[in-house]
């Protein structure tokens, strides 16, 4: 296998906390360079932009996008251009309509346009998809409340227009919802809380269904203190499924039945090495299409400012 030489472009949280170590235990990844404004690592090629990177830099065959959604189109659009695969961090951009031309410029260009969606990779996922597709689920409750201050310190480009505000985490409980339901849900209603200086919602409380009129409720709050959750809850005819840890635990009726160390990351470039081998995309909108539904159908309400 040809080894797939990567260079990360924003050297932010989930670099430093995720990307480089993922990629160092990936057979057949290595990482080869980094275009940061800010930061470097010892011992590797740097560069402050992507143009930069894409134009002096050392050979590379993909960039890992780990930029805040408002400046990742423009970045991915330019990494396509000059051949590259590109892998987006979640959410995938900062409109649902703007992944159209690069899933189209991928296809052209046989490179690989990969939208990720780290949650569904957490270990107990794939089980809990498992358990559910006998059952019958008669509800779904999405409990997934942070502190903002612990999560994302200092990172107002989450409060500005486009960076989803509480759904920037919402948006994993989505990925993770809908991988385990058999069947597409959609948003029936939503009531958004914007603080009174911000551009992006603190909390979020959402009604969604599918075909069959399964009721889920979904509470996102970036107001938690204390003990956290990012948590799923499924009622069914054989008992509660309860999925938690952001999808690392698996229970039914307390018995826990799927618990693994966390790997969600590696997973990501295990996958993002096979689908470069042949050029294939992975772009699924449909949780960032049910983000755009919940500002869509919002109901607004203005709470007290956030202050950091
Ligand atoms: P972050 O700590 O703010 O890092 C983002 C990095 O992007 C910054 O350090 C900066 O890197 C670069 N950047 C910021 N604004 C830019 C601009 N205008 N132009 C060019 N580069 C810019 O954010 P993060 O937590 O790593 O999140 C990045 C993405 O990963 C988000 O979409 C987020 O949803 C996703 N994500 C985050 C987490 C998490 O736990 N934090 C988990 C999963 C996914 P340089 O200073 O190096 O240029």
């Amino acid at each position: 296998m040809t080894e797939l030489r990567i260079a990360i472009v924003g050297f932010g949280k989930i670099a430093r906390d995720q990307h480089v170590a993922a990629i160092a235990a990936t057979p057949g990844a290595t990482l080869s360079a980094i275009a940061s404004r800010n930061a470097s690592l010892p011992d590797l090629p740097h560069f402050a932009t992507i143009e930069d990177l894409l134009e002096k830099g050392p050979p590379i065959d993909a960039v890992s996008l780990c930029t805040p959604p408002q400046v990742r189109r423009a970045q991915a659009l330019a990494a396509l251009a000059a051949g590259k695969h590109v892998m987006l961090e979640k959410p995938p951009g900062l409109s649902v309509g703007e992944l159209d031309p690069l899933v189209a410029m991928a296809k052209d260009a046989k490179r690989t346009l990969f939208a990720t969606w780290h949650s569904r990779f957490a270990p107990a996922v794939e089980p809990a998809r498992q358990w559910l597709a006998a059952r019958r689920i008669k509800s779904v409750h999405i409990s997934w409340k942070e502190d903002v201050r612990v999560w994302h310190p200092g990172q107002g480009w989450i409060w500005e227009p486009g960076g989803l505000g509480v759904f920037d985490p919402g948006i994993n409980a989505l990925s993770i919802l809908t991988r385990i339901l058999p069947r597409p849900v959609f948003v029936t209603a939503a009531d958004l809380s914007f603080p009174a200086n911000r551009d992006a919602p603190i909390a979020a409380n959402l009604a969604l269904t599918d075909a069959g009129s399964l009721p889920i409720m979904a509470e996102f709050d970036f107001r938690q203190t204390g003990p956290q959750s990012w948590d799923i809850v499924a009622e069914t005819d054989q008992g509660r499924m309860t999925l938690s840890g952001g999808g690392a635990r698996m229970a039914v009726d307390g018995k826990v039945l799927a618990e693994e160390p966390e790997a969600e990351y590696r997973g990501l470039y295990r996958r993002f090495v096979e689908l470069a081998a042949t050029g294939e995309s992975d772009v699924d909108l449909t949780p960032f299409r049910l983000v755009a539904d919940a500002f869509m159908l919002g109901k607004r309400n203005v709470v007290e400012p956030f202050v950091e």
